[in-house]
């Protein structure tokens, strides 16, 4: 009825809403949009928003914080959510072409490949709330979305609770994405996942033939555990990259080969005595897994200790991480009882500790020519033989 009586008002059909093609959506790069950005790549295609018109923030950067980000903190926190300022500040003030919607979801658990055998993969407490805390500094004077046109939506998402994540969408984003329907929602929902897993697999495929590479010519690569966001330049400041540098090829834990002859060959022995029930069990280092990024970091240093090529893990944590803390002496234990390499750059913040980077990088080096090849032999040892690597 009422759009039978709104046809007979107007005289005419009412207008077609903007094209979806047409919406230009920002999305600030960071925090877990570092390991879930495929998700909302496919998700937002599928709805038919044209890729060109996705905008993500530039990497992190002191500069960025202070053109957009500046008088618009709320709570003193750590830096990579305190950043997060600027990333919405260089969304609304900084694009030539205006947004239409400013995304930016509030993600409570993550999906990994530690899922079920871990008690849960939340996500820490401050990245789950951080749009919530941000936002409050772009509204506490006025809406400053609002006086640009730009709509905002940070639906809540339990990305690894799949069936529940088309009616938290749908919610979350029916009145920023016009016309939206709970059914394309969906089938959206289903190619976001694809589109992740297709992206996990083939940098787990890369990360494999590096490990076959270093078990051909027996040469030693790198570790590094971290929490995703790390990879952001401005906030882990690229401390691998200048390792790479020296030759040594960098792995990231989240992105280790999980394939079922390297996992029982690296956790067979555990397996058989019974320690854990799973190659992804970790229940005998760290009981209370909760956290998503942190138990993939002590699952990251269990595989490190067990590889041969992994002749050295570095550890990359930024200041003031209440969630980070408590793993520093685990991690370090698990990896230097194998006889690996440790290093950590803890406390890491806005600026990049150029000088202290650079001689410790130079250590690592000499450290790693000087003892790698024992290091490799070493592990070799210990490891039952039919490595899958080889
Ligand atoms: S895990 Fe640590 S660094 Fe990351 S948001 Fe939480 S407190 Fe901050």
């Amino acid at each position: 009825m009422p759009r039978w009586f709104g046809r007979t008002r107007s005289g005419a059909p009412p207008s077609p809403p903007p094209s979806r093609a047409e919406l230009r959506v920002g999305i600030p790069r960071v925090l877990n949009l570092w390991s879930t950005h495929q998700f909302w790549v496919g998700f937002f295609g599928a709805l038919g928003v044209d890729g060109r018109r996705l905008v993500f923030s530039s990497d992190t950067s002191e500069e960025q914080g202070r053109q957009f980000g500046k008088g618009r903190g709320t709570v003193d926190c750590c830096y990579p959510v305190k950043c997060i300022a600027g990333h919405y500040g260089e969304l609304v003030f900084g694009q030539r072409e205006k947004l239409d919607v400013l995304f930016s979801p509030m993600i409570y658990n993550l999906p990994s490949f530690l899922s079920g055998h871990v008690a849960r993969t939340l996500t820490c407490p401050r990245v789950m709330a951080a749009p919530e805390n941000v936002k409050a500094g772009f509204m506490k004077e006025r809406d400053v979305f609002a006086e640009q046109g730009i709509r905002y939506a940070a639906p809540f998402v339990s990305l690894d609770e799949p069936a529940l994540v088309p009616k938290q969408l749908w919610e979350g984003l029916r009145e920023a994405i016009p016309g939206l329907t709970a059914t394309e929602t969906a089938g959206a929902v289903a190619a976001g996942y694809r589109a992740l897993a297709e992206f996990g697999a083939r940098l787990r495929g890369k990360s494999r033939e590096v490990l076959e590479w270093c078990a051909r010519e027996n040469r030693a690569c790198l570790m590094v555990l971290a929490r995703p966001y790390h990879m952001d330049p401005g906030i882990g400041h690229e401390i691998e990259v200048d390792l790479q540098a020296y030759g040594y090829p960098v792995l990231w834990a989240q992105y280790f080969p999980v394939d079922s002859d390297l996992m029982q060959w690296a956790f067979g022995a555990d397996l058989r005595a019974g320690h854990i029930k799973s190659p992804f069990d970790i229940r005998d280092v760290w009981p209370s897994s909760y956290s998503s990024n942190t138990n993939e970091i002590l699952w990251g240093a269990k595989v490190a200790a067990r590889i041969p090529w992994i002749a050295c893990v570095v550890r990359l944590a930024s200041y003031e991480c209440g969630m980070d803390q408590p793993t520093y002496t685990p991690v370090q234990q698990i990896v230097e009882r194998s006889g690996t390499l440790f290093f950590s750059f803890q406390d890491l913040d806005s600026t990049k500790p150029a000088g202290s980077v650079k001689i410790r990088v130079e250590t690592i080096t000499h450290y790693l020519a000087r003892y790698a090849g024992e290091i490799i032999e070493k592990k070799m040892a210990a490891m039952d033989p039919g490595c899958p690597l080889r």
